[in-house]
């Protein structure tokens, strides 16, 4: 059941078991790292709740189906109820969590049961979070709530005592690939894989974004250390105009893997790397840089990152990060 997901069988489950008529927890929580399916997962258990088929469930032609669009990301179901922040990164306000309680007055229309999805649920507010506790702690009859986020330590320690914890694990590299196949990406599958960490959510947009070219700009930029004449290169590279927020956090991603992996060579580990398809760059730069130098890049590359994920100017975090890398290697 729901093989649209790939893996947490142990979470699909207890799920099921859900299903069955009987006494079930009115909040669960749904926590791992990011993309790797907890959305997709309760969005198919939502669907199979709901659905009004007698026999196999979700049916698919029912009412009830047909409202719960998942493909097409559309729920015009009156029993299903999706909160989530009103723009990505953004916090879900208390008006938000009271506009989802107003329907606590109204029993469910077409099923038995009402899910309500919070996803993202480490971004509300503590206005929202105790809005929504009032609604655990008194559960509407029929309600089921699923909180979703990928650090079940964000949320309140009173709202975490009202749930059932589903944690979620990343599914191995092999899954990773075997999803990214399926979506018919063929080329270097092993190390997208590898590269976003058994996240099959962040692999597919690695690809989306080209990663490898981003990787190559990464990867010439450390072969070519130290440079001449940095601010001329600086200059040169044109990456503060060429790389917008979203893109400069990649290419520092790149930053961080690439050095990793070359600390995995020096120190022995070459088993371990993730940028396997480029192993003769990695072997050079990893014969002439000293171990201290491609330890403290990855500590530079990973305030880089911290930077322009708190908002700090892209462009400014970039220039540094190179003027930094430059300064290790002429130590
Ligand atoms: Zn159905």
């Amino acid at each position: 059941m729901w093989d649209e997901v790939l893996g947490h069988q142990q979470n699909k489950e207890f799920l099921q078991k859900l299903l069955k008529p009987g006494s079930r927890p009115h909040a669960l929580l749904f926590y791992g790292m990011g993309g790797i399916g907890k959305k997709m997962l309760a969005l198919h258990f939502a669907k199979t709740f709901l659905c009004k088929s007698a026999a196999k469930k979700p049916c698919g032609i029912c009412e009830s189906c047909r409202l719960m669009d998942i493909e097409n990301n559309s729920f015009a179901h009156p029993d299903f109820y999706l909160l989530t922040a009103e723009e990505a990164g953004k916090d879900i306000k208390i008006e938000q969590v009271k506009e989802m309680a107003k329907q606590a007055a109204f029993a469910p229309v077409l099923s038995e049961h009402k899910v309500c999805i919070i996803d993202d649920a480490g971004q509300m507010t503590a206005e929202a979070a105790n809005s929504l506790l009032k609604l655990l702690e008194e559960p509407p009859p029929g309600w089921l709530f699923i909180l979703i986020t990928q650090q079940a330590e964000r949320l309140l320690p009173t709202v975490l005592s009202r749930v059932v914890r589903l944690r979620f694990d990343a599914p191995d590299n092999s899954a990773v690939q075997q999803i990214l196949e399926a979506k018919g990406i063929v080329q270097n599958t092993r190390v997208l894989a590898a590269l976003a960490g058994g996240s099959p959510g962040r692999a597919l947009s690695y690809n989306q974004a080209d990663i490898f070219a981003i990787r190559r700009e990464a990867l010439d930029l450390l072969k070519k250390l130290p440079l001449q004449n940095p601010f001329g290169y600086i200059a040169a590279l044109g990456w503060g105009e060429k790389y917008d927020r979203a893109a400069a956090l990649l290419l520092t991603e790149q930053f961080i893997y690439l050095l990793r992996d070359v600390l995995l060579l020096q120190s022995g580990a070459g088993g371990q790397v993730y940028n396997t398809d480029i192993m003769a760059g990695l072997d050079g730069i990893a014969a002439d840089w000293p171990l201290h130098t491609a330890r403290q890049g990855v500590n530079a590359a990973q305030e880089a990152w911290q930077n322009i994920n708190k908002n700090v100017s892209a462009k400014n975090v970039l220039e540094a990060l190179v003027l930094k890398l430059d300064l290790l290697r002429k130590e």
